[in-house]
């Protein structure tokens, strides 16, 4: 299995050291303004679907934008001025992304549309040129090998009709994005330098640098984002840093988990959850037990199928809601990065009263481990299977077989002494680090 390798973007904060005065905060709050306009400008005439050529890679609006005057009447450094087109820019183009997302489900969940009209929608949604000719007109037409590809796309399908369908689409879900928000602006080391124990901000009069004093004395050379908080004198310098982590949400480590029908779940370190789960499970064992041979007797006139039915529906509802929340719990408490369990065994041992015979043949350990498989997906946990057999008679700690006496397990080799389930648990987690080691790149041959 793959391991998750995920890049991603934490903000480290940095703060002023003394309150800024209401003169420097005026001046640092028409910087977030125009820059606002800025982005606005941008939005406006270049967040419709006219535009749509000209986005990427960006250089015809950023010269436009040069040409327009914007920056000399605004009077604000070039610095603020570009980077808050390319953040405009970026705005932009999620809004497409989105709204090609937004007409991808349209087109799946369209009935009206055959195979071969959604094969043709999803390549020219895919292929950029194509979607700017269908959107925009001949100005972008297709060139090499694209023109060929296109024209044999177009034979068999109706182009025209298809071609309105994705402008309707596009019309319905375009939005130009709006900003109100003058509470910061972007800047770059062209418009920042560290030093003195703080921050020089390049401001609108020619020259002229503010200085931040900060708490701490890091530097980065990034591009920053000066968050203003006039109210409190305040602002913050928030840099992006990114960081390499197995898992998005921190998840790490390894969880070995002994998996049963009292308790759904036993951690190698001794936690239980799902401790209920077996109220549940013979809850509906019982009613099964007790409805089902008199409804069956006459199955077809009888009224009380529908009854049956329904509070069997209803208790295994119940289950299910707990065992999912269950191992939602459990996934959120322990954050594994990797979950090994033993593999299913193959039948349920005999030798039980009836009615525990019953529940153990009903034991939903199916439902419990796809449940327990999908919810670690979800978050890019990797889960491995072990080798059950013995797991729960061998000593965890040295190996050796022991003794299993009331949910206890005793060693008399090495005098360990510990619930069995945690025992098993351990045993999980060694024989999951083993099927890791031999499968590791190194020893692969
Ligand atoms: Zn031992």
């Amino acid at each position: 299995m793959k391991e998750q390798k995920n890049t991603i973007f934490k903000t480290v904060y940095q703060y002023n050291q003394t309150p800024i005065s209401a003169a420097d905060m005026e001046k640092l709050l028409e910087i977030a303004r125009d820059c606002m306009d800025v982005r606005n400008y941008v939005y406006d005439r270049y967040g419709g679907i006219r535009a749509l050529p000209k986005i990427s890679p960006g250089y015809t609006v950023q010269n436009e934008m040069t040409k327009s005057g914007l920056r000399e009447r605004l009077n604000l450094p070039s610095v603020y001025f570009y980077l808050s087109i390319f953040d405009a820019l970026g705005d932009i183009k999620s809004q497409w992304a989105r709204v090609k997302n937004e007409i991808g489900k349209n087109i799946r969940a369209n009935p009206n549309l055959t195979p071969e009209e959604r094969h043709y929608l999803r390549f020219v949604m895919k292929q950029s040129q194509c979607f700017e000719m269908v959107l925009v007109g001949g100005e972008s037409a297709p060139t090499g090998k694209w023109i060929r590809i296109y024209e044999s796309m177009r034979e068999g399908v109706d182009a025209h009709r298809l071609d309105q369908y994705l402008r309707r689409q596009v019309r319905r879900h375009l939005v130009k994005p709006h900003s109100e928000a003058a509470d910061g602006f972007p800047a770059s080391p062209k418009g920042y330098r560290y030093g003195d124990h703080g921050i020089y901000l390049a401001m609108k009069e020619r020259g002229k640098r503010l200085f931040i004093p900060l708490t701490d004395n890091n530097r980065y050379t990034r591009q920053v984002y000066i968050r203003l908080y006039p109210e409190e004198s305040k602002l913050t310098v928030n840099v992006p840093v990114q960081v390499r982590q197995r898992h998005p949400a921190g998840y790490d480590g390894e969880l070995g988990l002994a998996v049963g029908l009292k308790c759904m779940f036993v951690t190698d370190r001794g936690r239980a959850y799902g401790e209920r789960y077996l109220e549940y499970q013979s809850a509906l064992t019982d009613y099964v037990r007790e409805k089902l041979p008199r409804h069956r007797r006459n199955m077809k006139y009888n009224p009380g199928t529908k009854k049956y039915n329904a509070g069997k529906a209803r208790l295994e509802k119940a289950m299910h809601d707990y065992v999912n929340a269950e191992i939602n719990r459990m996934l959120e408490t322990e954050k594994p990065g990797t979950v090994y369990l033993p593999k299913l065994p193959s039948a349920p041992k005999a030798g039980f009263s009836h009615r525990i015979n019953a529940t153990m043949n009903m034991w939903q350990r199916g439902y419990v481990r796809s449940r327990l498989i999908r919810k670690c997906a979800e978050r890019s946990v990797e889960v491995t299977e072990v080798f059950g057999k013995g797991i729960s008679n061998q000593c965890s700690g040295c190996g050796a077989e022991g003794e299993k006496k009331q949910e206890m397990f005793f060693c008399k080799a090495c005098g360990m002494e510990l619930s069995e389930r945690e025992n098993t648990a351990r045993n999980v987690l060694k024989r999951g680090r083993g099927i890791k080691e031999e499968t590791a790149p190194e020893g692969k041959s």
